[in-house]
């Protein structure tokens, strides 16, 4: 498409909206870029609070500096700058194997210093074989060997080498779960939680749900990067740098209006009409919205009935709901600024509480300490703490009365793990679905956006364009793989990319 005098107006400043606009602005395009926010960055946003740089969810990004985010902002010529640390993860896995992870799985210090953990982990595993089985000694010697090469560690290599072997294995992998992947590779209790956790942290569903293929490109793009990390000065400052770049080339960012209407004739869209009843005439629209508010805004009619019930029937991951810690003195020292536990429950069944509206007595905790990574996130001496825990999506009464359980369950967790941040904390906050969908102003809380579920990955994914003539899609829930934030900034890649 020619560009030359093309008007687009982009619907969204989250990481993906910000991107496609940065990117399509640098390209010769005009673009203006509308949030109904007073902020810009979507879910990917953070704020000041009391001198702490506090992220308005919980967020890591597994690919830094090498991912999408960075490919954008060389192309945009922005300021993004990235912050990494090595190890970057230390595992608590079933409340007393600790484990550190590295940017590399392959990283000598990850044998060495996991070694004894491996061992540990290992006998464990032989003697509970023991007591079931009743093994000879000579038996148990075998399997104590095999338990120790399906370590959590050795596992998550063999998972990363099958999915750097050949790519079009993941075609093939998108059609099956991971849960149903990871039973071909191992029974062994440990590794499975340990990649069943993971594999949540990565998706935000449960491994029984999630594409097998979409797993294995995250997760060796992510230890063979190398570069997972946070950008410095906070979450926001990913949009902040791509929006930074499209102003200076004179692309026109407004905050605070809200698209009410795609405005679409005769199979074309022809602009968008806001809340304050403004019409605005355009060539190409791209709306970050979301998929199903898409259709809501440009109107059923506008689609073909097979595309409008397909779209109803796609699935949203589970959110992340949080409680931020600022601690009036750092109080924690682990050797890397990422902390999981990893509950010791059925891995299969980790996650099942969120359909059920029940509170486990052990809950898997995501639990970045900002400060760790980068210094300015606290003031100086002070360190900040976010944990978060998994939960449902559906805005009402009864998930949010669950969601306020279920935080206050990660408390207890958290507080059991390391005690001595009871005494310090200067002050807390919580923030739950309600606060993601205040946010997106959607009815519901999800973490990602469209769940990553087997059919809805790969060639299933939806197409960034629409059946609308000129009507695109970007975000998490259009065309790129991915990470979250990370998969909304190679959507944005895409449609800059099919545009251009
Ligand atoms: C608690 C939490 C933890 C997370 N952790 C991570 C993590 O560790 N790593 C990671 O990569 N990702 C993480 N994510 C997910 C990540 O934030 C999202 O996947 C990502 O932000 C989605 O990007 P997007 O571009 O699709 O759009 P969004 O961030 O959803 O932004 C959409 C934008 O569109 C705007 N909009 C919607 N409707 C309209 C309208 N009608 N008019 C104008 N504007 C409109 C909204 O205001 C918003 O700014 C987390 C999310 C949450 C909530």
């Amino acid at each position: 498409m020619a560009r030359d005098g093309k008007k687009v107006v982009v619907i969204g400043s989250g990481p993906g909206g910000s991107s496609v606009a940065a990117l399509l602005q640098s390209r010769g395009w005009s673009v203006t870029l509308l949030d109904r926010n007073d902020f810009y960055g979507g879910k990917c946003w953070s704020f000041t609070r009391d001198g702490y740089v506090v992220d308005s969810g919980v967020h890591m990004f597994s690919m830094g500096a090498s991912g999408q985010f960075g490919d954008v902002n060389r192309m945009v010529r922005g300021d993004l700058e990235w912050m990494t640390a090595n190890p970057s993860e230390h595992l608590l896995v079933a409340g007393k194997y600790r484990l550190n992870l590295y940017q590399s799985l392959f990283d000598p210090r990850a044998v060495l210093t996991n070694l004894r953990t491996n061992a540990l982990i290992a006998r464990d595993l032989a003697a509970e074989k023991a007591k079931r089985g009743g093994l000879s000694k000579e038996l148990d010697r075998e399997v104590y060997r095999a338990a120790k090469k399906n370590s959590l560690l050795e596992t998550l290599r063999a998972v990363a080498r099958i999915a750097t072997l050949n790519p079009s294995y993941l075609a093939e992998l998108d059609e099956i779960t991971l849960q149903e992947f990871l039973h071909r590779i191992t029974d062994e209790t440990i590794p499975l939680q340990g990649l069943s956790a993971l594999s949540t942290l990565f998706t935000v569903i449960p491994y029984s749900e999630l594409s097998a293929g979409e797993f294995m490109w995250c997760f060796a793009n992510t230890f063979r990067k190398r570069t997972l990390g946070v950008p410095r000065g906070g979450s926001r400052e990913i949009p902040g740098a791509f929006l930074r770049a499209f102003q200076r080339d004179g692309g026109e960012l407004r905050l605070g209006c809200e698209v009410t209407r795609i405005v679409v004739r005769d199979g074309k869209v022809r602009g968008v009409e806001t809340t304050a009843g403004e019409e605005i005439e355009a060539d190409v629209v791209i709306s970050n919205a979301g998929i199903k508010r898409t259709l809501e805004m440009a109107g059923e009619e506008s689609f073909p009935a097979d595309y409008v019930s397909y779209v109803k029937g796609l699935k949203y991951s589970h959110a992340y709901i949080t409680t931020k810690y600022g601690l009036d003195r750092r109080v924690v020292d682990i050797p890397a600024p990422g902390f999981f536990s990893i509950p010791a429950v059925d891995p299969d069944h980790m996650f099942d509480y969120v359909e059920e509206g029940t509170v486990p007595d052990d809950i898997f905790l995501f639990t970045p300490f900002p400060s760790e990574w980068d210094p300015y996130a606290a003031p100086p001496g002070k360190q900040l703490i976010i944990c978060g825990v998994v939960a449902p999506i559906e805005v009402n009464e009864e998930n949010v009365a669950h969601c306020e359980r279920l935080l206050d369950r990660g408390e207890e967790r958290l507080l059991s793990i390391f005690p001595q941040i009871a005494d310090h904390i200067e002050w807390k906050m919580r923030t739950h679905i309600a606060h993601t969908a205040a946010i997106t102003g959607k009815p519901t809380g999800e973490c990602i956006g469209l769940s990553q579920r087997v059919g809805q990955t790969g060639v299933h994914k939806p197409r960034p364009w629409t059946p609308v003539k000129d009507l695109w899609l970007v975000g998490t829930d259009a065309g790129a793989r991915g990470i979250g934030t990370e998969q909304a900034a190679g959507s944005a890649l895409y449609v800059a990319n099919l545009l251009a």
